[in-house]
């Protein structure tokens, strides 16, 4: 699983310049946070403990409805679900583990997508999964929906904006909203809609804070989007787009060239050494999220799965949960499986928080309070690598 020598054959010289500092970086991100857990380890007398607090950047709204918020919301909008039939229902909603298709994935969409079509049903819908999620151990979430994909029913895109705003005040959990526009052929009106309407309702904290490219890649390629995000950079909108999870690393290195401060998943760059030196040097945070990834077959074998591999490159990779509901996982079981399958240390997990920290869309002053809540140190990881790394010479 180690994918190391993707980065050596006929390139040791170059490489080795950029390779040096990431180990440094890497080792003194570590020392630093492991001379922090010792402080706290004194301070309680334990050991670093593995962490049950969470920071969620990448969760689909219509994807994190489980079967309670789903009969929640059923009854608000007075067409109950029948009680007696969970199996049934559950399976409208969760795919199985051994999900083959894109189809069963996408089929698990259908129930949610009818239970949002209504302000009320919206603004519920945020309510309750970030209620429910702030139990399970979040303390801030960025919720990303497609405005376009609740307007069945004669909603606005701007009404079901409007609707979402509302649930936010109704959850005490800190988060903010991400507008996705959606890859697709003949939407090009409605993706300029969800654009000016981040553009109207952005906020720097608690509301919408960016936008998104979500959506089939690799039906619909990262090129055909030049332009919208060529206006997104204008409005001055700040944006995550979903790249290299069905295709590869050219749908990245677009991203990024269009301005994308953030990748939804980026599994995939890898397959390109220099995209990840790239990836690594602008610090492009990787929206990552291992559940998924393996249900969607982002990639073919998740004993090859980069994400360690990102961490100890020094890539800004992050944990998340994508669509909870119908993969049946919570952003805790996330962590759980990294620790169980591929080792991931308490100190590591340090790390992966300060960096969704750090690529947050939020206030410096609310990243220093989550900084606090998550007992990590005060500044960015830059930041605090400044003080730990000799002069750059
Ligand atoms: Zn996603």
């Amino acid at each position: 699983m180690r994918m190391s020598h993707h980065f050596l054959p006929g390139q040791g010289r170059q490489i080795g310049k950029t390779i040096l500092p990431v180990i440094v970086f890497t080792l003194a991100l570590t020392v630093l946070l492991a001379g922090f857990a010792a402080g706290r380890a004194a301070a309680d007398g334990q050991d670093l403990p593995y962490t049950d607090r969470y920071i969620d950047l990448h969760l689909h709204l219509d994807g994190a409805i489980t079967l309670d918020v789903a009969k929640q919301l059923a009854v608000l909008q007075g067409y109950p679900l029948p009680e007696d039939r969970d199996e049934e229902l559950e399976k409208y909603l969760t795919v199985p583990e051994d999900c083959e298709s894109l189809n069963d994935f996408l089929k698990c969409f259908e129930l949610p997508g009818y239970l949002l079509q209504t302000p009320e049903g919206l603004r519920e819908a945020v309510h309750l999964v970030a209620d429910s999620i702030s139990s399970q151990g979040v303390i801030y979430a960025e919720i990303r929906f497609a405005p376009q994909f609740h307007t069945k029913s004669g909603m606005t895109q701007e009404e079901a904006v409007q609707a979402a705003l509302e649930g936010l005040k109704e959850t005490e959990l800190k988060a903010n909203l991400i507008l996705c526009c959606m890859r697709g052929e003949g939407n090009e009106v409605q993706n300029e809609e969800t654009l000016a309407l981040a553009k109207k309702y952005m906020v720097e904290d608690g509301g919408v804070v960016a936008a998104d490219l979500a959506g089939a890649e690799a039906l619909y390629p990262t090129e055909n989007y030049r332009e919208l995000f060529a206006k997104a950079k204008e409005l001055g909108v700040p944006f995550t787009m979903h790249a290299g999870e069905a295709s590869g690393p050219e749908s990245v290195r677009l991203a990024i060239e269009y301005g994308a401060s953030r990748i939804g998943h980026g599994v995939r760059i890898f397959e390109d050494p220099e995209l990840v030196a790239m990836v690594r040097e602008k610090g492009i945070a990787l929206e990552m999220c291992p559940t998924s990834n393996r249900q969607t077959h982002a990639i073919a074998d998740m004993a090859e799965y980069p994400f360690m591999q990102y961490l100890e490159d020094g890539v800004k990779v992050t944990l998340n949960t994508d669509d909870m509901g119908i993969e049946g996982t919570t952003l805790a079981k996330e962590f759980r499986y990294m620790e169980e399958n591929f080792g991931l240390s308490p100190e590591q997990e340090r790390i992966v928080l300060a960096n969704a920290v750090d690529a947050a869309f939020t206030t410096d002053e609310t990243k220093d309070r989550l900084r606090e809540q998550l007992g990590l140190p005060k500044g960015t990881v830059i930041e605090l690598l400044e003080d730990t790394l000799p002069e750059a010479s």
